[in-house]
């Protein structure tokens, strides 16, 4: 069952002679260390992971590995909404099928993923990439909101949902966007009641998301 330092360290050069990088015999310690950064990856899933890579034939480490640069080369924010794009614009914001008078605010890029699985929604979205915390020294200045707004200007955005969890936070930044939007004369609606208050969009199962969607309300 347990392999030896020196094993470890053979395997190590192995792997680290084809990547290039330096053959300290800490090749396992230097996996296990990069795992458990992960989110949600306790040193118990990093050594479960690392040692399934170790019996795993090559050609497995490598699409791993590849599939890892891919993402970080290939995935970029979609300068208009800001949700993760792999062309130049994401595939939202690119299909004209989209209505275009309706852009629904969340805060992150998961949260687009969760309302387009609810199918309830059909318009353009606009990633804030955070949501107003004082706490966190979070203000709208660090959050995309000026863009938000020169989206609005041309008149073509009829209704500005917002998105963002229904937490504290998600609450704070809906009531700020609300207080700038609507002078605009833009209609601005909030997803419905029936979220799990402190919940998270994300986690929220698609019934629910959809109906708050479709039953939004005026702000
Ligand atoms: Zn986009």
């Amino acid at each position: 069952m347990a392999l030896s330092g020196e094993a470890f360290a053979g395997a190590g050069s192995t792997v680290a002679g084809v990547a290039g990088a330096p053959g300290d015999g800490r090749a396992l310690q230097r996996l296990l260390d990069e795992l458990g950064r992960l989110p949600g990856i306790g040193p118990k899933s990093a050594q479960r992971i690392a040692y399934y890579l170790l019996e795993a034939d090559a050609e497995t480490a490598r699409r791993l590995a590849d599939a890892i640069l891919r993402v970080k080369e290939q995935v970029h924010f979609c300068p208009i909404c800001f949700n993760y794009a792999t062309r130049e614009h994401c595939d939202v914001c690119d299909d004209p099928t989209r209505d275009r008078s309706r852009i629904c605010v969340v805060s992150e890029p998961r949260d687009v993923q969760a309302i387009e699985r609810t199918g309830s929604f059909h318009g353009l979205y606009h990633v804030l990439g955070g949501v107003i915390s004082p706490m966190d020294k979070v203000g709208p200045e660090q959050l995309h909101v000026r863009e938000l707004l020169g989206r609005l200007a041309d008149g073509t955005v009829e209704e500005v949902i917002l998105a963002t969890n229904p937490d504290v936070e998600g609450e704070t930044t809906a009531t700020y966007l609300s207080r700038i939007i609507r002078p605009l004369g833009v209609e601005v609606t909030r997803l419905a009641s029936g979220l799990p208050v402190g919940g998270d969009l994300e986690y929220a199962d698609e019934v629910t998301l959809g109906r708050a969607i479709e039953a939004r309300r005026a702000l």
